[in-house]
């Protein structure tokens, strides 16, 4: 170890979701003095029927909105922070220094909450900044806002340049400090939220900008795993994969880690390792570059995801035509409509999109189809999963799609779609979403027996 090196860790919800769990994470950081900046989730569920901190701000956000009753609303979201608070002031020696500091912060943010005009992101955002505020508070460690070092722009897009600048110069200023995740700042200086789970980003922008060499995302589970275990009991966690593995399998909904925190980590060859704080000792899920990981086997995992319908559009000697597929898309991208894949023929196309892009609006969109692109026929299907089997080891390696499809078809299950990228990264194929679990299941038997 040498003095330089520096890690950032990042908690989620689940690790923070009562006192004593609190308390252990504490000692985590604290047990190795290589974790200097540590980002923080809002308490998560403490039983499986609990309610997390974040939805209940936003479902106070919103009783607020409607000119319901608030005050009580926002109560209930603060009280596990306060039972959290009282929990480590007892750890401290139950002298109540905690405590009432810590009642303070949770009264002028009271103020701010029921006396201003405030956003649904501002509300939502308290549930980190709490949690922030009383980590720092117990381990004696800076603070440091994540509106003073996370961009966005005024359209609420993240401005991961201006970010790098102004959180490298800030961090440089704390050789440790515990910060929030989850939200940034507009240049007009009203708060903005990632989207959900993005406290997982906010980690990966502090990694990169303290130039962490180790990237710990602590959670719940053992790593990422080869499938949803909810689906395949004997799914394992994955010692080692990729940034674009990762990437690939949390886009399909493998929800360990948020998909585009994978990208601030890759800028800065962070190692991203997720580790579960249930067994601190578990080897977890270490995430890197290509070139570090040596073996390559041909799958590292199965991620999927249903709720996709297909735009099926037929023509006549389409293959002749030049500029329909632009023509297609352009129709698309004007109703907003983002495209997952698009399989076709010589004289058939198919557009894959997500289903509530389109639900409602299959008539407009076939209209306008008909109209701009005179095709013979469009047919919109619902009703699609789809399955990624993802691994950097498929590339040149012959068979492994037909041991896919094999391993579909001995379970008697009809593919819709297939598409191997050609990074030959992954292999995604397209079934009815009465297969899906099926599917899963009969493809992580083929390529984890
Ligand atoms: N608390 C936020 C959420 O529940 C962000 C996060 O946990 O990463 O989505």
């Amino acid at each position: 170890m040498t003095e330089e090196t520096v890690y950032t860790c990042k908690f989620g919800g689940s690790s923070l979701a009562d006192g004593a769990r609190v308390a252990k994470v504490a000692e985590l950081i604290r047990s190795d003095p290589r974790r200097r900046y540590v980002v923080v989730s809002a308490p998560g569920r403490k039983d499986p029927g609990d309610h997390k901190v974040t939805d209940l701000l936003y479902a106070a956000y919103e009783n607020k909105r409607l000119g319901l009753e608030f005050r009580e609303a926002y109560d209930r979201a603060e009280r596990p922070l306060e039972h959290i608070a009282k929990h480590l002031d007892w750890v401290a020696g139950g002298k109540g220094n905690i405590d009432v500091a810590f009642d303070k912060i949770l009264l002028d943010n009271e103020k701010i909450v029921h006396e201003q005009d405030v956003s649904a992101d501002f509300v939502a955002s308290r549930g980190e900044y709490l949690m922030a505020r009383l980590l720092a508070m117990y381990l004696d460690w800076p603070f440091v806002d994540a509106k003073d070092i996370v961009r966005f722009t005024s359209q609420g897009k993240f401005d991961a340049e201006l970010t790098q600048q102004i959180a490298s110069a800030e961090l440089k200023k704390y050789p440790r400090a515990v910060i929030p995740g989850f939200y940034g700042v507009r240049p007009e200086g009203d708060i903005k939220t990632f989207s959900r789970g993005g406290s997982d980003l906010t980690g990966a922008i502090v990694a990169r900008a303290t130039i962490s060499t180790v990237y710990e995302n602590w959670t719940d589970v053992p790593g990422l795993m080869s499938a949803d275990p909810r689906i395949v009991p004997e799914a394992r966690a994955i010692e080692a994969v990729t940034y674009r593995e990762l990437r690939e399998l949390s886009y399909m909904g493998a929800s360990v880690f948020h998909e585009e925190a994978v990208i601030p980590a890759k800028i800065a060859g962070t190692t991203i390792h997720i580790r579960n704080t249930h067994d601190p000792e578990g080897k977890g899920t270490r995430v890197m570059h290509e070139s570090h990981r040596g073996h390559h086997p041909v799958v590292v995992g199965i991620a999927g995801l249903k709720g996709f319908s297909t735009i099926q559009v037929r023509k006549t000697l389409m293959n002749e035509e030049i500029g329909f597929a632009r023509r297609l898309l352009t129709v698309l991208a004007d109703e907003g409509i983002s495209v997952e894949h698009m399989p076709g023929g010589i004289d058939a196309l198919s557009v894959i999109v997500p289903t509530p892009m389109i639900y409602d609006r299959e008539v407009e969109i076939e209209t306008e189809i008909e109209n701009i692109c005179r095709v013979d026929d469009v047919q919109i299907d619902h009703g699609l999963a789809l399955i990624a089997t993802v691994g950097h080891g498929m590339w040149h390696t012959p068979g492994v799609a037909a041991r896919l499809t094999g391993a579909l078809a001995k379970a008697s299950i009809n593919i819709q779609m297939i598409n191997q990228g050609s990074s030959e990264l992954n292999i995604i194929v397209g079934v009815a979403e009465g297969d899906y679990e099926e599917a899963i299941r009969a493809i992580h038997r083929e390529f984890f027996p």
